[in-house]
Order: structure tokens, then sequence, then C-alpha cells
């Protein structure tokens, strides 16, 4: 009598779920483009979704696909990832659905330079939180390199609040130990592999799968090439390092912006795709960004991440290290 009565109501459920979906074609695909998961927000990770589509590293349900067409073009590539960053940033309004018959717009971007400003070692400095401050006020993006073994529970706010800012976390290992030659590490790279895993599942922990870091940097910047194919991420360097600045100590502020953006000459040094490598130990980098931005800003560069300025520049990630994404 039951199973019998299960059944029926069974049916009966699906015969309205069906009813339903002929009554309201549209109710579950309302989904608007570029919001691909569906949160109301168009972030870097719906526009992650649309290149792990492309490249076939995923499959989308019925409602992502119809949410990756960003552009409305009618078609699914790399072009709705960019159109997706570009909301995301700010360049551009949120797309709308168009009626069937309506041709395809394209809305131009302000500006077509990005750098991305990254920090070390966080979070557990004050410099971090006012480097999450600054790109709150700015509307900025950052990217922070976060050593897995430096992170506490009372963290999550921040690392909560990160992400929430349109900022992104990378890896930046859990021991901060060097792999280098002659380190353990070197003689077995699945420990280094063990290592950086050990940070990425401490953010998951705190904040969720989702903000797994898809981008490494090697700490101190030493490791043999072997380790870090084994680790299978890009390994995200700076166009700075030759800068002669250690921005890890406190720094004389105008020198450091004065090094960090100008040529012997004179002349701004930065070009579009270019990767600021900072630490966010010192409030002296922290003012330094500060001033660095406003330049930047009105020689017309928009602040990015470094997954950003992969997919704005139209860069595929590769297992090599990058000092410019472009
Ligand atoms: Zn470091």
């Amino acid at each position: 009598m039951k199973a019998k009565w299960t059944k029926s109501l069974f049916s009966l459920l699906l015969a309205l779920a069906l009813l339903c979906s002929l009554l309201l074609p549209s109710a579950a695909a309302q989904r608007k483009p570029g919001d691909l998961d569906g949160n109301g927000l168009i972030n870097s990770r719906d526009a992650l979704l649309v290149l792990q589509y492309c490249v076939h590293l995923i499959k989308l349900d019925a409602q992502q696909i119809e949410a990756a067409d960003a552009d409305q073009n009618d078609k699914i590539n790399s072009g709705d990832a960019l159109t997706i960053l570009k909301v995301a940033v700010g360049l551009i309004d949120e797309p709308t659905r168009k009626p069937a018959t309506q041709k395809p717009t394209s809305a131009e971007p302000k500006v077509r330079k990005y750098v991305a400003f990254t920090f070390d070692d966080g979070p557990n400095t004050g410099a971090y939180v006012r480097l999450l401050d600054l790109a709150e006020n700015k509307g900025a993006h950052f990217t922070f390199f976060l050593v897995g073994s430096y992170i506490q529970d009372s963290h999550k706010n921040i690392l909560q609040r990160t992400v929430n800012l349109g900022c992104e976390l990378g890896n930046h290992s859990f021991s901060h130990q060097r792999m280098g030659a002659g380190t353990a590490f070197a003689s077995d790279p699945s420990l280094g592999v063990l290592d950086v895993q050990r940070c990425s599942d401490r953010i998951a922990e705190l904040i969720g799968d989702q903000h797994r870091p898809v981008v490494y940097r090697d700490p101190l910047l030493d490791s043999t090439p072997a380790v870090l194919d084994a680790i299978h991420m890009p390994i995200i360097h700076g166009c700075n390092l030759y800068s002669g600045i250690e921005d890890w100590n406190p720094q004389d502020v105008n020198n450091m912006v004065d090094k960090l953006l100008y040529d012997d000459k004179g002349n701004l040094k930065i070009q579009n795709g270019d990767i600021f490598l900072l630490h966010a130990i010192q409030q002296s980098t922290v003012d330094a960004t500060e001033i660095m931005m406003d330049i930047l800003a009105k020689e017309g560069f928009a602040f990015v991440t470094v997954s950003e300025l992969f997919a704005l520049n139209g860069v595929s990630p590769s297992v090599r290290k990058y000092n410019n994404i472009s």
C-alpha cells in the first residue's frame, strides 16, 4: 500500500514538473548571460568555467551553456570569457539577453592595458588588510599568493573578503621552503606537489573548493624545473625581479615607485600584461602601490588578477614562468 502511494505521489510530482516546464519554459533559463554558476554574479569564476569548457576540461549543463554565450553571438569561445572578465572588472556593463532577431553588439572597453599587482606571504599581516582596503577603494583586483602554514582559522573572514572583492588567491606553498637544487623537494618532486596541495587544501577548508588556487609562485623563486613541472600550474614571477627593491623590508616609498615604474631615462617602463611581484608585509609597499596605481591609471592601465590577465590578453595558461602575460 505504502509503495503504491509513493508511486502515485511520484507520478503526480512528475506530471506537475512536466506541466511547469511546459507552462514556464523560460523559468529555469533566466540565468543572465555570463552567470554560468547562477550565483547572481558575473566574475572570473564564470570566465574560468567557459575556458575550461572550451578546452574540453568540463561539461556544462543546458542552463550553463545558454549563460556561457556572454557576448550573445551564438558561439561559445574565449571571447565569452573575455566579455565576462570585462564585466567583472567594470570595463563594460553586464550583457543583456538579446531578443532572437537582434544583431549582436559588442561594447568597446575603455582601456586596453592591464597589469597585475601580486602580493606574497599573506595573510597573517596588517599590510594584507590594508591592501584589501586599497583594492576596495580603487575597485582594483589584486592577487595574493598565500602561504598555507600562515593561514589561521581566524583568517576565514579576510580570505572571504579577498574573493568577494574580486581578488584572487594564489598558492605560495604550505611550508614556504626552498625547493631548489640540494633540497629534499629536488630529490623527490612529489614532496613539492604535496606541500603545494596542502596550501590549496587549507584555503579550500576555510572558504570552499571553488577558491582553490589556479596560479602558483614558488617560495623564494627557488625550485628545480622538475618540481615546477610536477606542480603543474603556471608559475607567476614578476617584471620587477631585478629592480633592486626588496620590499619585504621597509622602503623609501618615492624611490620604490621610481625604480619599479621608470627606466634609467625616466620613461615609464610598464607594459600591458606586466606583473608586479610585491609582498603583503610592509606599509611602504601599500603606500607605493597606491601611488603606482594612480600613475598607471592615468596611462590607461586597469588592475586585474593574474587569471584575469590571462583571459583578457587571450593567453592560455601553461606550466612555465611568467613575468608578463600578453
Ligand atoms: Zn614568499
